[in-house]
């Protein structure tokens, strides 16, 4: 579905009843900021420094927490991305800022649907998001999926162009999931190829997982990129990712998702160590 064009899909029709309430309490919450979100850190493996957090978007709904799997294409195909991803974008400059604020020179990412990409006015808003927090372009990575940039290259090319005049970091997200090839991925000026966990999971017992994993880092090297591995889950993948020269991890094993007032508390006790 190029430019806003909406393809009929069945699935669309499926469940009808619980779909239209459930959008109708997304219009809700998006509308009243009810959107929460949740800071996952990222971490150098080499120092143990925290570089920053990405965020993600959660929904506490009345009768129980619903999956950004669920929500986010629900506000993607309704709308609601562009007011969601505002919301979620001054959500984590503010945050970012405090940060900085209690001396953590950190970085926050925020992941952007491919919709926003054709958002003419994105890159103006997120300057001057920038400016009002006295944040630098640089403390900004918006994260793509590598399938939401291929959907439409030269769709996607004018505002990627824009956010990168404006110094914000670019990283292609999922990578390794996508069909795009290694040559049109090098052609797109990005800093940062986040590793899909599907390949960083079990990576020592599975050389095709490996494979994925080195190329990633080899393009990372030759392209001078921060490689970042997520879902790094144990100790042996931490340990892995570290002698395989990965610049950055993220997963369970160093944090969970945490809370915006658990973060801050994890930063503290990560420091004092
Ligand atoms: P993603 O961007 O690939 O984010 C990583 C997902 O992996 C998150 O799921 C995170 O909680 C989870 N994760 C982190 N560490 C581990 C680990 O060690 N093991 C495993 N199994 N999972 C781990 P979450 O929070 O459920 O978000 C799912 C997806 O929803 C995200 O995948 C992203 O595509 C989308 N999403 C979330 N928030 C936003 C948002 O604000 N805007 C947009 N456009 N998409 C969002
Ligand atoms: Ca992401
Ligand atoms: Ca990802
Ligand atoms: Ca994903």
């Amino acid at each position: 579905a190029r430019s806003g064009v909406r393809v009929y899909r069945a699935e669309d029709d499926r469940n009808t009843p619980r779909r239209l309430a459930m959008l109708a309490d997304l219009r809700t919450a998006v509308e009243r900021g009810l959107i929460e979100v949740a800071y996952q850190p990222k971490v150098d493996p080499a120092s143990g420094r925290v570089l920053g957090a990405e965020v993600l978007s959660r929904w506490f709904r009345a009768d129980g927490p619903v999956a950004p799997d669920e929500f986010i294409p629900l506000a993607e195909r309704s709308g609601l991305i562009r007011p969601l991803t505002r919301h979620v974008l001054e959500t984590a400059l503010a945050a970012c800022a405090g940060w900085r604020r209690d001396g953590h020179e950190l970085t926050v990412a925020v992941n952007l649907s491919p919709q926003m990409l054709a958002d003419q006015a994105l890159a103006g808003e997120v300057r001057d998001a920038l400016r009002r927090h006295g944040l630098p372009a640089a403390a900004l990575t918006l994260e793509i999926t590598e399938t939401g940039i291929m959907a439409d290259p030269s769709g996607s090319a004018v505002t990627l162009a824009a956010l990168r005049a404006i110094g914000v970091k670019l990283s292609i997200d999922d990578f390794g999931t996508g069909h795009s090839s290694l040559g049109r991925l090098a052609d797109l000026a990005i800093d940062e190829v986040k590793i899909d966990k599907s390949f960083v999971r079990d990576v020592l017992a599975h050389p095709g997982r490996r494979a994925v994993t080195e190329a990633a880092l080899h393009l990372g090297r030759a392209l001078d990129l921060l490689v970042v591995a997520e879902g790094v889950e144990t100790r042996e993948e931490l340990d892995y990712l570290r002698a395989a020269g990965c610049g950055a991890v993220q997963g369970y094993y160093l944090s969970r998702p945490l809370p915006p007032a658990d973060f801050t508390a994890w930063l503290v006790t990560q420091a004092a160590l």
